[in-house]
């Protein structure tokens, strides 16, 4: 089923089209899957810094990948912009709640409210309770990062050659993905901007499988027991996974000892956990 959502896609774009790689073990599945049927096609990775050094090696041992860099560096970005701290969501109402200048938006980011431009009741966007100490932070939150590191240098080059994306999310990652499916299907045509994603109805024992399977390699970086691939540094979602009792800060410290020591000084990341009361040392 998933090659059949590949084939429309490819026969649709004429084969302009490419995936877009992370160097994770659903992206490398989706790859194999691709290639098995199209071994032309392009695999995009942007490399925005903060990625595992086992996953960078392991996407260099990949044929065909084009490699993006973003415009600005992650410093550049907490700095001027903010911290991804907690979620995209979270991070976005406290950047919105101190860029706008006015008292009833404030206020909404703060409780439920009327809105009075809207004339309704509002209750989206507002500041959990739990993260309102944040305000006072010494520091900036803001949802820009993805934007800076991650979507534009995709964006740039999807406008520069008209490729169509391949993405490996699945409906199981989360409620917006799986909305998103439910939306516009595997196959987002009609989308404002279409995309494929043939692993949506895939759940991550499947992709496990699929690789054990077909002897598909993959990084390194799952051995040492991360489940999770993405940015070293980031801070999004390690609330919700210190409810299951992981941290990945302290597994840092232990696969990868030196960064931990460098990078999380070097960007201010100690001190946000420390002001957040997380354990890192
Ligand atoms: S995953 Fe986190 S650190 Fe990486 S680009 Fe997105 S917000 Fe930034």
């Amino acid at each position: 089923m998933a090659q059949r959502r590949i084939r429309q896609w490819y026969e649709a774009y004429n084969g302009n089209v490419y995936l877009s790689f992370s160097g994770g073990r659903d992206s490398t599945f989706l790859l194999w899957l691709v290639r098995e049927i199209y071994p032309e096609v392009k695999a995009v990775f942007v490399d925005t810094g903060l990625e595992f050094p086992e996953i960078r090696a392991f996407v260099r041992t990949i044929p065909n990948v084009v490699w993006l860099k973003p415009k600005h560096t992650f410093k550049e970005i907490v700095q001027r912009w903010g911290y991804p701290v907690i979620s995209k969501k979270v991070a976005m109402s406290f950047d919105r709640y101190r860029n706008t200048k006015s008292d009833v938006q404030k206020a909404l980011r703060l409780a439920p409210g009327t809105n009075p431009v809207t004339g309704r009741h509002q209750t989206k966007g507002v500041i959990p309770k739990k993260y309102q100490y944040l305000l006072d932070a010494p520091f900036k939150i803001s949802d820009y990062c993805c934007e800076a590191l991650k979507k534009q240098p995709l964006r740039r080059y999807e406008s520069k050659t008209g490729s169509k994306p391949f993405i490996g999310t699945m409906a199981e990652d989360s409620k917006p993905r799986q909305d998103e499916v439910i939306k516009n299907g595997c196959n987002a045509f009609e989308a404002k901007k279409p995309v494929s994603r043939p692993l949506s109805f895939f759940i991550e024992a499947d992709i496990i499988e699929g690789l054990r399977r077909f002897n598909i390699a993959y990084s390194s970086i799952y051995d040492m027991g991360y489940d999770c691939t993405g940015c070293m540094l980031c801070m999004f979602g390690l609330q919700m996974e210190m409810k299951k009792g992981r941290n990945r800060f302290l597994m840092l410290k232990k696969t990868h000892p030196r960064i931990h020591r460098l990078a999380l000084p070097a960007f201010g990341i100690d001190k946000v956990l420390e002001y957040q009361g997380i354990e890192y040392k």
